[in-house]
């Protein structure tokens, strides 16, 4: 057989050959929406990547872009892998101190950003050492800058496991890390990612990826759409309910997809308006657990279908995706809704997955017995960039740092976490950092945080604090000591002043803290935080 290289340029090559005049249509900042199809995403792209090269990048170079879901952005998710250089996809919403530390470990020599992020930029430029180009992807910066080139470019056959997207991922402690992911992973994870059983493309399918290209590039929806020959629909940063509404409505989507969060602020849209959602068929949501009843509302109220996806940055990210199989199917409707809706995905070809206890013994598969996840795949890190240590075992699995039950017919469910972070709508707060903060505060003997349920943004962190004898710190102390220190969005939801219970070897017990406060932000109203 031929030993031709699995390349990330060969899909929108593919996508403009075969389906070249399938449309794509994309927001801007400004609201505008402009459209085009694959023909013309190729040869923008073309001219992206020959504009790029011309600036004097070597294969192998990493650029950063710090942008939303646009067209432009997904041109440049060809453009620059095609042409062998990295795409580190920074995200905006991390703190400052985080975009600036992950475009220096990436060393990126160009910055490219959308026109809403300009003042993020302004802020960063004198901690940015190594960008040499800063150029606005909005207006007519960057596409007079392309305009000036042919479009015609050739795409060079890579070699298939060299780097192409650099993704960072904000651990429990510490500096965000980042993970490689090359032309070969991306490539194999987009043939996956779009098959029946998993996300279900076909060229009919009008895809409208809310999930942030900078998370993971958007689940791969980019590339396992493109490859079925998908019409694209770019929403830019507009995620609320009635942006959405707008374009599932207007451009036929058929399929979309995000972290739960933003499906409650669709159904709540919906619910308020009493519309209906069109032509929208599937929906795969993850990121953080779909609650039972958000899949349960759009299948029986709108006859749309959710497919729950589970997955890290590690993993490209797909782990596993839950859909029907006729085995489960024979067991009922009901049955059968009651497996989909509350676990995480079934297994998938492409990442093997088995659950071990403390002492690493494979535990069984019947639903019951909960464990480590461990992961193994063409798709999943190896180790995470510039470390020289691998992030495997030795036996070559990957730690999620997940707990899950997996039942005999191959269906996960999550049943805790192991790593101590917080999610909340979709974005990591590091519970250790708000820890070192408050613990700094005086009158705090001992600082916990831990992530309580949230009806809107999933999870939040509650912050319980034991006073030192004496001490008469109160909440509004506490706050104005955090308020000048931390992200907003990562300040705790309340402040508890308790006993903070210790394991058997001294940690602080937060399974403990978990369970006391599970339900004390649960009525909070949906618009709070
Ligand atoms: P992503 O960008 O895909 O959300 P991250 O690396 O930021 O990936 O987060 C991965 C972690 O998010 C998982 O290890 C798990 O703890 C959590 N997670 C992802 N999907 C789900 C899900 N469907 N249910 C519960 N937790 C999930």
């Amino acid at each position: 057989m031929q030993n031709l290289p699995l390349n990330i340029s060969q899909i929108l090559r593919f996508a403009a050959t075969a389906h070249g005049d399938r449309e794509i249509v994309s927001k801007d900042c400004d609201g505008k929406l402009f459209r085009y199809d694959y023909a013309g995403a190729l040869s923008r792209a073309a001219a992206g990547a020959e504009w790029l090269m011309s600036l004097g990048l070597e294969p192998g170079d990493r650029i950063s872009s710090l942008a939303w879901n646009t067209h432009r952005h997904f041109e440049l998710f060809f453009a620059a892998p095609g042409k062998g250089l990295v795409l580190h996809t920074a995200n905006p919403r991390l703190p400052d101190e985080h975009i600036a530390f992950t475009i220096n470990h990436a060393e990126s020599r160009v910055l490219l950003y959308d026109a809403n992020l300009h003042e993020i930029v302004e802020r960063l430029k004198p901690a940015l050492h190594t960008i040499e180009h800063f150029v606005m992807l909005t207006g007519d910066d960057y596409d007079r800058r392309i305009a000036e080139f042919s479009g015609t470019t050739l795409w060079p056959d890579l070699e298939e496991n060299s780097g192409a997207f650099l993704c960072y991922t904000s651990g429990t402690t510490g500096d965000p890390k980042g993970v490689l992911y090359s032309h070969r992973s991306v490539v194999l994870h987009a043939l996956v990612a779009g098959l029946s059983g998993a996300l279900g493309f076909s060229a009919f399918d009008v895809i409208l990826p809310c999930q942030s290209l900078y998370h993971a590039t958007a689940w791969g929806l980019p590339f396992a759409g493109a490859i079925n020959g998908a019409k694209f629909v770019f929403p830019c940063d507009k995620f609320d309910g009635a942006s959405l509404q707008e374009l599932i409505k207007s451009e036929g989507v058929t399929f979309s997809g995000g972290v739960p969060t933003i499906w409650t602020m669709y159904l709540d849209h919906l619910a308020r308006t009493g519309e209906d959602t069109g032509t929208l068929e599937r929906l795969v949501i993850g990121g953080s657990a779909v609650p039972r009843a958000m899949a349960e509302t759009f299948e029986t109220q709108y006859g749309v279908k959710v497919r729950q996806i589970w997955g890290m940055t590690e993993m490209s990210p797909l782990g596993v995706l839950a859909t029907p199989t006729p085995k489960v199917a024979a067991l009922g409707h009901d049955e059968m809704n009651d497996i989909i809706w509350t676990r995480q995905g079934r297994l998938q070809f492409g990442v093997e997955l088995k659950i071990v206890d403390d002492d690493d013994q494979d535990l069984p598969h019947d639903g019951v017995a909960a464990g480590n996840v461990l992961v193994r795949g063409p798709w999943v890190l190896e180790r995470y960039y510039r470390q020289s240590v691998s992030a495997l075992d030795a036996d070559g699995w990957f730690d999620t740092g997940d707990i899950a039950t997996v039942d005999a017919n191959g269906f996960m469910r999550i049943t805790d976490r192991k790593k101590d972070v917080i999610k909340s709508g979709g974005e990591w707060i590091s519970s250790i950092d708000i820890e070192n903060v408050a613990v700094a505060c005086p009158g705090v003997k001992i600082a916990a945080v831990v992530g309580v349920f949230h009806p809107k943004w999933e999870e939040r962190p509650l912050l319980v604090i034991e006073r030192m004898p004496e001490s008469v710190l109160d909440e509004e102390a506490v706050r104005a000591w955090l308020e000048p220190r931390l992200v907003r969005w990562w300040l705790p939801d309340r402040v508890i002043f308790d006993d903070i219970p210790l394991t058997a070897t001294g940690k602080i017990d937060k399974k403990a803290l978990r369970g006391r406060y599970a339900e004390c932000l649960s009525v909070a109203p949906l618009s709070a935080a």
